[in-house]
Parts: C-alpha cells; sequence; structure tokens
C-alpha cells in the first residue's frame, strides 16, 4: 500500500484529502506544519508528499527545497491555493512534481497521484471486480459479465467507489465528499440521481439502497 504525506494546515482539506485517498486505499499521515513536513518527508518512509504552499513555520517552497537539498527523491504534489503563474513557477523549480490548484476536485488530485505513484513504479491493482461487475482503472472501462458499459467520468468515480467498498454502506455524505468533493452543496440530490444512472447502466441489483443510511454495492 503506497504511503502517502499530506502537508497541509486546512482542517477542512486535510479531512477531505484524508477520507478520499484512503477510500481510494492509501495511507496516509497529516502533518499541519512546514518544519514537521521537512523532516518527516523521507524517501525511505513515504512514497508522495501532497504539500500546500502556505504552511506555518516553514513555507511550502521553502519544505521543498530543504527536502531535495537533503537528496529525497519523494515525488512532490503542491496544492495552492494562490493561481498566480510565479508560485507555480517557483514550485516546479523547487522541485514539485505537479500542482493542483485549490479549489480543486478530488477525482483531479487522484488522477495526478496516481500517474505520481506509476512512474515510481508502485503499480497498483489495475482491475477492481465484485461479483459480475468489473471496472479497468487504466482504460476506465466497465463490464457487467460479458457486457462492456460507457461511462461518463463522474458515473467512473462513482462506481469506482463503490468497487473499492463492496458490501460496506456508503453514505450520501461520503460519496458526495470522496466523488463531488468538499466544495459540493451538501443539499445536492446529485446522488441519487447518479446511482440511478449507474443501475440504468448496470442492472437494477447492481446498487443496493440501504434505508436511511446510504448505499452498498453488494459483495455477493
Ligand atoms: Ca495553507
Amino acid at each position: 500500500m503506497a504511503r502517502i504525506l499530506i502537508a497541509e494546515d486546512e482542517p477542512r482539506i486535510t479531512e477531505f484529502l484524508e477520507k478520499g485517498l484512503r477510500a481510494a486505499g492509501y495511507s496516509t499521515v497529516t502533518v499541519d506544519d512546514g518544519e514537521i513536513a521537512a523532516s518527516l518527508a523521507r524517501d525511505d518512509d513515504f512514497d508522495l508528499l501532497i504539500l500546500d504552499l502556505g504552511l506555518p513555520s516553514l513555507d511550502g517552497i521553502d519544505v521543498l527545497a530543504r527536502i531535495r537539498k537533503r537528496g529525497e527523491r519523494i515525488p512532490v504534489i503542491v496544492l495552492t491555493a494562490r493561481s498566480e503563474v510565479h508560485d507555480t513557477v517557483a514550485g516546479l523549480e523547487a522541485g514539485a512534481d505537479d500542482y493542483v490548484t485549490k479549489p480543486f476536485r478530488f477525482e483531479e488530485l487522484l488522477a495526478r497521484v496516481r500517474v505520481r505513484l506509476r512512474s515510481e513504479g508502485n503499480e497498483e491493482q489495475t482491475v477492481l471486480r465484485v461479483g459480475d461487475v468489473s471496472l479497468d482503472v487504466r482504460t476506465r472501462r466497465a463490464s457487467v459479465g460479458e457486457r462492456t458499459v460507457e461511462l461518463t467520468a463522474r458515473e467512473y468515480s462513482l462506481l469506482e467507489t463503490f468497487l473499492r467498498h463492496p458490501d460496506q454502506v456508503l453514505s450520501r455524505e461520503q460519496l458526495l465528499s470522496i466523488v463531488w468533493g468538499y466544495d459540493f452543496d451538501p443539499g445536492s440530490n446529485v446522488v441519487e440521481v447518479y446511482v440511478g444512472y449507474l443501475r440504468k447502466k448496470l442492472g437494477n441489483g447492481v446498487v443496493e439502497t440501504v434505508r436511511n443510511m446510504g448505499y452498498r454495492l453488494p459483495a455477493a
């Protein structure tokens, strides 16, 4: 299991990242301080660092510079609330591998995380399968039995989330947070709507409604 260090001082975003990355099968450690991030980010301990630029005690750019100076090659994805080009350029020059501008959707970050981990040789499971339903995370193709199903990006993310948690009841809020992101309106009914799309494409029994609790993809 790939280990990810998250250096971010905004609790709402930290929680969002932690939840999403764990749901995607990664193990995470979070810190909210630049000095601590710089001392913990070692190749032997982590496979990836997600680094906010605005951190207390030591700025993200300086964290990055310190890590690289020490010779660590850990891949780093920078998070920045500042969309100004110069911050991004400074980050990349200081040795970041990629960057994501806040606010971002979780799947956008996850895609970048996967690219970084893949290029480091941590090949993850490429086909998720539960019962008749399978999903190839490289080709993004879903199938039910012998039948291939075309999914939109959002349907794909939703199905992937279910497949990574077979038999587990996932609440509307969990699904909103994982698939749609932290800045999504909690009162929205998109989860219901998209579960409906999945049922239409994959078959009615694929996703169960668990009354007053959420949804579940049954394992058998
Ligand atoms: Ca910050």
